[in-house]
């Protein structure tokens, strides 16, 4: 619960018609607020809505979401035991870049649902979610570490790992997802050791 008291769905309800940003309000479908467990130790932020999720409302739906549900399944999780969500929640036209200050328009969004959901674990999904949370640039190095960041006094542990879509783009190089699973294991030990 966060210090105003709202609860996810009430952030959920705030943000249904927001038009911070103009050009993606023009463009899309739908908000796509997140989706998955609202009390969970673990938080997955990606990095904006594509195709698939506008339409369907879900984040991480089409390809990259198959490839991430296949990665928690290494960890023995589904996508029902964890939270996820983006760092900008409406889609770019084409799929472009989220822009600068499209970030900076949902970062409210943002930190107030990690304030409400509290989780233990934060992981970010690639460059743009990661240097969002951390304020570090450079997945490739960051990929797997553990880190600690700061919210309202509060430390969370935060694990990036690379986006799915790269083992996508890089036509499902073993090597590559090979590395990936063995972020997953990272966030498995920091689920683990958080609730010791
Ligand atoms: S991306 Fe976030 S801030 Fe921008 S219009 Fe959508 S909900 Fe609002």
């Amino acid at each position: 619960m966060s210090q105003n008291n709202l609860t996810l769905s009430e952030l959920k309800q705030q943000y249904s018609n927001c038009n911070l940003c103009q050009e993606l309000c023009d463009n899309r479908i739908q908000v796509v607020f997140g989706s998955g467990k609202e009390n969970s130790t673990v938080i997955f932020i990606g990095e904006a809505s594509g195709a698939s999720e506008d339409k369907q409302g879900i984040p991480f739906c089409g390809a990259s979401g198959k490839v991430l549900q296949d990665l928690l399944a290494t960890i023995g999780l589904t996508r029902g035991d964890v939270f996820i969500t983006n760092t900008v929640i409406c889609r770019p036209p084409n799929n472009r870049n989220p822009k600068k200050e499209e970030i900076e328009n949902c970062r409210d969004r943002l930190d107030k649902t990690i304030q409400i959901i509290q989780p233990k674990v934060i992981v970010t999904v690639g460059n743009f979610a990661t240097q969002r949370i951390t304020g570090k640039i450079g997945i490739t190095k960051l990929r797997g570490n553990i880190l600690e960041v700061t919210f309202n006094s509060q430390i969370y542990k935060v694990v990036p790992v690379v986006h799915p879509a790269s083992l996508l783009y890089n036509g499902r190089n073993s090597v590559i997802f090979d590395q990936m699973k063995k972020d997953f294991q990272t966030i498995k030990k920091v689920i683990e050791e958080s609730i010791i």
